[in-house]
């Protein structure tokens, strides 16, 4: 049990003005007491011995027992005197007297105490069993007549005196003993109520929790003194309290940055692959319970590689935060857009109500990169390409979900760029055969399952001067596949490497047959792709081959498409200036289907200029096409370039560039593409349809 000090205090108070005023009352009592004792015994004292005078001289005169008799009586005025006897000198009992109220009760036990006990007594009073006893002689020593034993109570009047004292005392006491406690009382609370104040401080600081108040300390007493230790105490707390809360937000600001570390990308504040999948994985489980639909959208940036190696990868970065800021735009608040990795982006689209919405979506997306994105000091015109796929095609995993779009949008960059496609069961399927091809490359090197054909190219003098090399694939299991069909998977899954080397060298191990089988300075060619160029192999590669064997080159010419020129613009002049110089050349493929400004002609080393099959298809029926051919033709007369015309397919085509002087024509009209065993064949066929024109 918990007991408040105002309560002990109030109880030690009380105990101790009770106990004082009892001791004060029973010192009172006591001393009352003695005095009264006191002066009963020399009242006594003077009684016995005024009456032992009196009774001398009875005794003397006549010793009348009646006169005697009388001298006793008059004790009967004394209400507390019990008894008094008179003995002769030899202690016999002459007379007594008995105050009236005993006579019954004590006569016979009085005579015997007193017959036996007063020899014993000595002069004078003495107080024994709750009765004064006053002996007196009667006469001097020599002439003692006898004795004069003189009773008084003692109790009772002592008590009833007592009494008497406390009806007088008690309610005066009782008086003190109030004022006493409500002084007590008052004093303990006026002593008390700052501590009080002090407690309901205390209480209200630990409930509110608000350190920063103060007690205000007035005086200097003990709870001044408490009251200022709390104050010092409330400061402490006060400065700690706020020193953990600057730890506290530091902590915590650590904490979110590294959550945004972690789950943020840091270019453009999109959540990152990581964040993106956790995200996508809860959605996709709180949905397929629900049975809702989520769609994705997967989307990349056309020409996001080639704008970051031409203009810098800080144009590169800018040009990232800024699609995904238009993007972010375009969106609603439940759809998420994340930076996956690259130039990759991936949109969450949750419950999408239909199909239609979510194709105005893309519409809305690929619409927006219609106008130029204005980048420092450059005017960019990309795109995105998106892929689409939703829970219906592809369930609720979220890795199908994923490779379903990237399907889709892989679709979209090869066929048409700026445009989204929707993902279809039979993308899937191409997707498969994508794989496939991507496998077997390299076991279709192992198992010799490539083949080189060989086209002639024949100069408007009917002379094969030149023969490209073009790669077949016979494969066990996937039956012929065009090059068109896999160098483009060789060329983005990182295995036409291994295509090219296994071209060049099979060249060069045809290189005898061939000029065998046409003339002896025949140029073999052969195309490379942007990718060679890259990855820099091609370049040692080439190095080695001159140091071994230095007049292969005589007879080589790589052709490379313009847009891989441009892509890597120094390094394909590197090298070709290389092969150049070791006595090779350089054609520049598919020329007019890449970049529209001729400007960079100037500054490339190239032999050849291959005039793209597009211009020769049509401009025999078509006179714009025509005007552009001719614009070519001319061009790379007057930079003095050789030029040759793929896909002459006709006597017509074929008549018209010889006219107009072409160097060299290609084409199914010549000869297709041919094994080298039939190497010889075709070229005679090929000069044997330069006859047949009949132009000389
Ligand atoms: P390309 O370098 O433009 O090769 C010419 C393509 O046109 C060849 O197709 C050839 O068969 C075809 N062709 C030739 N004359 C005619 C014609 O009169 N009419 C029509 N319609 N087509 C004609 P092919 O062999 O299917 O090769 C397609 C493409 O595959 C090549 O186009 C080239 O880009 C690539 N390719 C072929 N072999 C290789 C190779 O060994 N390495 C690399 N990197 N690419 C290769
Ligand atoms: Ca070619
Ligand atoms: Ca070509």
């Amino acid at each position: 049990m918990k007991l408040s000090i105002r309560f002990k205090l109030l109880t030690i108070g009380i105990v101790s003005v009770i106990s004082s005023a009892l001791s004060v009352l029973s010192v009172s009592l006591n001393e009352h007491q003695t005095l009264y004792a006191n002066s009963v015994k020399e009242s006594l004292v003077a009684l016995t011995e005024n009456t032992a005078d009196d009774i001398l001289l009875i005794m003397s005169d006549n010793n009348d027992s009646f006169l005697l008799r009388s001298a006793l009586l008059r004790f009967e005025r004394y209400e507390h005197i019990e008894y008094a006897i008179l003995y002769d000198q030899n202690w016999n009992q002459i007379e007594i007297y008995l105050k009236p109220s005993l006579i019954n009760k004590f006569e016979k036990e009085l005579i015997t105490i007193t017959s036996k006990a007063p020899k014993n007594l000595p002069l004078g009073v003495s107080v024994l069993e709750n009765s004064f006893y006053a002996l007196q002689e009667i006469g001097e020593n020599k002439f003692l007549q006898g004795y004069l034993l003189v009773t008084h109570e003692y109790s009772n009047p002592i008590e009833k005196s007592q009494k008497e004292l406390l009806k007088l005392t008690l309610p005066l006491i009782f008086i003190i003993l109030a004022v006493a406690i409500s002084a007590t009382l008052f004093t303990i609370r006026q002593q008390l109520f700052p501590l009080l104040k002090l407690t309901v401080f205390t209480r209200h600081i630990s409930r509110s929790k608000n350190y920063s108040k103060r007690f205000t300390v007035k005086g200097s007493d003990e709870v001044s003194t408490l009251a200022s230790s709390i104050n010092t105490l409330l400061e402490v707390i006060n400065h700690e309290i706020k020193e953990n809360q600057e730890k506290n937000n530091q902590l915590t600001e650590q904490k979110e940055a590294m959550y945004r570390l972690a789950n943020y990308d840091q270019l453009t504040g999109l959540p990152n692959r990581r964040h993106v999948m956790t995200l996508l994985h809860e959605l996709l489980q709180k949905h397929s319970a629900l049975d809702q639909l989520v769609a994705l959208l997967y989307f990349d940036i056309d020409y996001f590689k080639s704008i970051n190696d031409r203009m810098g990868h800080e144009v590169g970065d800018k040009l990232l935060v800024e699609v995904g800021r238009t993007v972010t735009k375009l969106l609603e608040k439940d759809q998420i857009l994340a930076r996956l990795a690259g130039d990759e982006f991936l949109i969450i689209i949750p419950n999408p109500p239909s199909k239609q919405v979510l194709f105005n979506i893309t519409e809305k997306l690929t619409t927006a990169f219609n106008t130029p994105l204005v980048i420092e000091k450059w005017s960019i015109q990309t795109g995105i390409s998106i892929g689409v796929s939703d829970t219906h095609d592809a369930g609720y995993k979220v890795n199908d979900l994923i490779s379903y779009a990237d399907i889709a949008m892989y679709h979209s960059k090869n066929f048409k760029k700026g445009t989204a496609t929707f993902f279809n069961s039979q993308m899937l399927i191409e997707s498969q055969r994508h794989t496939l091809i991507v496998n077997g490359i390299i076991d279709a090197v192992r198992d010799n399952e490539f083949q080189l054909y060989y086209q002639p190219k024949i100069s408007n003098q009917g002379i094969v001067e030149g023969l490209e090399a073009l790669i077949r694939w016979e494969s066990k299991t996937l039956g012929s596949l065009s090059p068109s069909e896999f160098i483009p998977i060789a060329e983005t899954s990182g295995k036409i490497s291994d295509i090219t080397k296994w071209v060049i060298d099979q060249v060069l191990d045809d290189l005898p047959r061939l000029l065998e089988y046409s003339n002896k300075n025949i140029v073999i060619s052969f195309n490379i792709s942007s990718y060679d160029l890259i990855s820099g192999w091609l370049e040692d590669y080439i190095r080695q081959l001159i140091s071994v064997r230095p007049n292969a080159l005589q007879h080589l010419q790589f052709e490379i498409t313009e847009s891989s020129y441009l892509n890597d613009f120094d390094q394909a002049n590197r090298l070709f200036s290389m092969v150049q110089e070791a006595g090779g050349s350089v054609a520049l493929d598919d020329f007019g289907t890449g970049f529209s400004s001729l400007s960079y002609l100037s500054r490339i080393d190239i032999d050849t200029i291959k005039v793209d099959r597009a211009f020769i298809d049509n401009f025999i029926n078509d006179y714009r096409e025509k005007a552009v051919l001719n614009s070519i033709l001319e061009l790379s007369d007057q930079l003095g370039l050789n030029i040759c015309c793929e896909g002459v397919e006709n006597i017509e085509q074929a008549k018209y560039l010889i006219v107009k002087k072409c160097h060299l024509m290609q084409g199914f009209y010549f000869s297709a593409p041919t094994p080298i065993e039939e190497l010889s064949i075709a070229v005679d066929q090929a000069q044997q349809r330069y006859q047949a024109l009949g132009l000389f």
